[in-house]
């Protein structure tokens, strides 16, 4: 048992990297490394080590900085067993189920296909943290480039039964673009309205809008909310399946 160090390294236009270090052991993983450099700098700023890096994905944005990390620090590859012909540098497939400890710490892993086939998200529950790649994004999802609607509504409700105080780390900073849409779906819902100006005050200082909780996510994300009735009443579907809801709710995103 024990309490991850989390912080955020932004890289590329609008991606997240993580990096974990667990205090009683001195362990350091990073989460979704989209490029080497500016986590070699943290790294060498702090820690000085890197013995994991954990990808949610295949997507380049979450693995072009595995190869020259692995290279430079020696830190085992961990990722999908779905996508092993696809991360070349992969060292340990997980599946559903499995456990991946940072040192003390543990984390639970969850299939969460829909953006990817072979999308995984990692919950650390003594941090009360989620990494969840480009499957949740605050007030979003991810676009289903390997899915269909109803694989990720699935994989979207594993990731809401967990704990409301869970903190989600997302793959990217998309929030204020996905709260102007999520208004659009839901204009009569005075939490989202309320956290739509919350997230324009904090881009409008440059900070993140990372990491958000479960249970703001569960109020305001409206593809979190398509077996919701007041969102299934907003979109016209009242009563119809929520995989459905989603669909369509995604649909409007896709065209919007
Ligand atoms: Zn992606
Ligand atoms: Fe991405």
């Amino acid at each position: 048992m024990s309490q991850l160090d989390i912080a955020l390294i932004p890289l590329l236009s609008d991606n997240y990297a993580y990096l974990l270090r667990d205090p009683k052991t001195g362990t350091v993983a990073v989460v979704d490394p989209a490029e080497a450099d500016p986590v070699a700098a943290r790294i060498e700023a702090g820690p000085g080590r890197l013995d994991l890096i954990l990808n949610t994905h295949h997507h380049g944005d979450h693995i072009g900085g595995n190869e020259a990390l692995k290279a430079r620090y020696g830190a085992a590859v961990v990722g999908p067993a779905a996508d092993r012909h696809r991360i070349a540098s992969l060292d340990r497939g997980l599946v559903e189920g499995d456990r991946v400890a940072v040192g003390a710490a543990e984390a639970e892993v969850f299939e969460t296909p829909g953006h990817t086939s072979g999308h995984i998200a990692l919950w650390f529950p003594e941090s009360h943290a989620l990494f969840a790649g480009d499957t949740l994004f605050a007030l979003g999802c991810g676009r289903l480039f390997e899915g269909t609607p109803a694989e990720m509504w699935s994989s979207l409700l594993k990731l809401r039964r967990l704990p409301d105080d869970t903190r989600v780390y997302c793959g990217h900073e998309y929030t204020q673009s996905n709260a102007r849409f999520a208004v659009t779906v839901e204009p009569d819902n005075a939490a989202l309205a309320a956290r739509a100006a919350e997230i324009d005050a904090l881009r409008g200082r440059g900070e993140p809008t990372i990491p958000s909780t479960l249970d703001v996510e569960k109020r305001t994300n409206p593809f979190l909310r398509a077996d919701d009735p007041a969102t299934q009443a907003a979109v016209g579907m009242a009563g119809a399946d929520p995989a459905a809801v989603f669909a369509e709710i995604r649909g409007r995103k896709d065209r919007a």
